[in-house]
Order: C-alpha cells, then sequence, then structure tokens
C-alpha cells in the first residue's frame, strides 16, 4: 500500500473508469432554460447527462438533481476545469478527465 495516492470511493473510482461518455443534456441547466432562470456556473452529471447549475447558482439544480435521483458523481461544465466531485461521499477530484463530448468548450450563459 503506498501512501502517496489518497484515496477515492468507489464513486469516483468506477467513474475514472466509465467506458461511455455522459450526453450533456443541453448547453445549459436543464431547469433553468425551462423556467427562465439564471446560472452562474454548469455541473454534467455522470450518470445520465444531466446539465445543472452549480451551489453558487440560485436554483442550485445539479445538487438537487443528485439529491433526487441518486446519481453520485458531476464533472465541471465549464471550460478548461477537470474536476469532479461525488455528493454521498463529499469527496473531490482534482483531476476527473472527460470523455469526447463531455467537457464544454466554452461557457454558457443563460440566454
Ligand atoms: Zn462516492
Ligand atoms: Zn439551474
Ligand atoms: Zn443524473
Amino acid at each position: 500500500m503506498s501512501d502517496d495516492m489518497p484515496e477515492i470511493c468507489v464513486h469516483l473510482e468506477e467513474a475514472e473508469k466509465r467506458k461511455t461518455a455522459a450526453k450533456p443534456s443541453d448547453h445549459g441547466c436543464k431547469e433553468c432554460l425551462e423556467t427562465g432562470g439564471e446560472w452562474v456556473h454548469l455541473r454534467l452529471c455522470l450518470s445520465c447527462g444531466h446539465v445543472g447549475c452549480c451551489d453558487n447558482s440560485p436554483g442550485r439544480h445539479a445538487t438537487k438533481h443528485a439529491h433526487h435521483t441518486k446519481h453520485p458523481v458531476i464533472r465541471s461544465y465549464e471550460p478548461g476545469e477537470d474536476w469532479g466531485y461525488c455528493y454521498p461521499d463529499d469527496q473531490f477530484l482534482e483531476t476527473l478527465p472527460a470523455r469526447p463530448g463531455e467537457a464544454a468548450t466554452r461557457h454558457y450563459d443563460a440566454p
């Protein structure tokens, strides 16, 4: 056993090994687009591709989605950001590489 690497939870471990890419639901938070809400930053659910807004956004739809669906892991859906996060374990992974189509090529603003 090595102490160099911090242990990561099973959800993040599975997310690192995932073979299929999550297909982003839209270029914006799904719920905000439906209700005319605004967001700050976007997050991508790796279980189903739901795009939701971050906890600094009024809707906090990424977190609500995770709680409602029990989908554990998100990635940032912002350009240049590669981190992942597991909700049930409150665990952050600095680098959770994107599969093709998962990364945002630019920041999408609310319409
Ligand atoms: Zn986890
Ligand atoms: Zn939202
Ligand atoms: Zn989901």
